[in-house]
């Protein structure tokens, strides 16, 4: 009586032990992020106030949260990635940095346009935020009809006037990807000729840098992320604003198949030692709330249509038609994206 009484009595406490153990596993969640602005701070004490989770934030870029991740391997404490640029998390993706995951509330919340790498098993990265890669002029040098499309921008008629950033950035690998898709391999090959013709100068430098270049009169027109413009466009620094008033913007292929949209993504990583925790993250990330302070913070669009960000520098830029082609469509065609620029010589 008193043994069997001791082996329930263990039973339970083992038993109790788990529950607990579980309970204390999920109160904390490792987040590798390559986005850091200061918005995200209220977004990531909201989401512990909500849920009692705390959030450990390891902070890097992209390289070094890649690099980091696959020295780690198995034992990685990781359990949501989060990153800029699809051709970054695309490259995560073939490194089998994800794992994927099913969950109702993303499939009903972000659209199937934002959804990647999604086979039976599940969905191993979503877009929560979209940023476009938009075309910036000189308005002294460059009339804005003669810079309304990509194509334009590897027209005879634009030679010597083209600024970007390298062709091994993963914002040009993008780009370059979602016009195969738009245009297949041979045009787009033609069309990377074009830019390497066309060009002011080596491809160098960052977004803003391209910005300042054409300002500078020493670009006619660039390339730029719309989050960089809509940053100099909300400067209250004199100097900005010097500069941006000899800026023009267009939002690119407007009679054709639209802007190219990018995005900033998340997914659970593949050894997630909190996954529960990580996927109540990711819903969390898609929330209304959420989702306007994640697209705020960097001025860019929230993936979620019904939320509205209260921009005024992002609604003075108007309402655009997007290009329609899939992230995860985007993301595979990464690869021979770099083939083509390599071929062409785009440094
Ligand atoms: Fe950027």
């Amino acid at each position: 009586m008193n043994r069997l009484f001791l082996r329930v009595g263990a039973g339970l406490l083992a038993a109790l032990a788990g529950v607990v153990n579980v309970h204390a596993q999920d109160q904390v969640l490792n987040l590798y992020s390559a986005r850091h602005y200061q918005a995200d701070e209220a977004l990531y004490r909201n989401f512990t106030e909500e849920t009692g989770i705390k959030i450990n934030r390891i902070e890097a870029d992209d390289n070094a949260i890649f690099e980091r991740l696959r020295s780690e391997g198995q034992r990685s404490p990781a359990d949501v990635i989060l990153m800029v640029d699809a051709a970054r998390l695309a490259a995560a993706q073939r490194a089998g940095l994800f794992q994927p995951i099913r969950s109702r509330v993303l499939a009903k919340r972000i659209p199937a346009k934002w959804h990647a790498g999604d086979s039976p098993q599940g969905v191993e990265w979503f877009g929560f935020s979209t940023r476009a890669r938009v075309i910036v002029y000189n308005k002294d040098t460059v009339k804005p009809q003669d810079v309304a499309t990509y194509a334009s921008l590897a027209d005879p008629k634009n030679r010597g006037k083209v600024c970007t950033r390298s062709g091994a950035h993963p914002y040009m690998l993008s780009l370059v990807s979602a016009l195969i898709a738009r245009n297949g391999e041979a045009a787009t090959e033609t069309w990377a000729r074009g830019m390497v013709a066309n060009a002011a100068r080596p491809p160098r430098g960052g977004d803003t840098d391209q910005i300042k270049a054409v300002a500078s009169g020493e670009c006619g027109v660039a390339l730029t992320n719309s989050y960089y413009y809509v940053r100099l466009a909300r400067s209250p620094r004199p100097q900005d604003r010097a500069l941006m008033s000899r800026i023009g913007y267009v939002w690119p292929d407007q009679h054709g198949q639209g802007t190219h949209l990018n995005v900033a993504g998340a997914g659970v990583a593949r050894h997630a030692p909190h996954r529960a925790a990580a996927i109540k993250f990711l819903e969390y990330l898609a929330s209304d709330q959420a989702q306007s302070y994640f697209a705020n913070g960097n001025n860019e669009w929230p993936v979620v249509k019904a939320v509205h960000v209260n921009n005024p520098a992002l609604a003075a830029l108007g309402d655009f038609k997007a290009e329609t082609v899939p992230i995860s469509k985007i993301a595979a065609g990464v690869p021979a994206a770099q083939r083509i620029l390599d071929r062409v010589g785009y440094r």
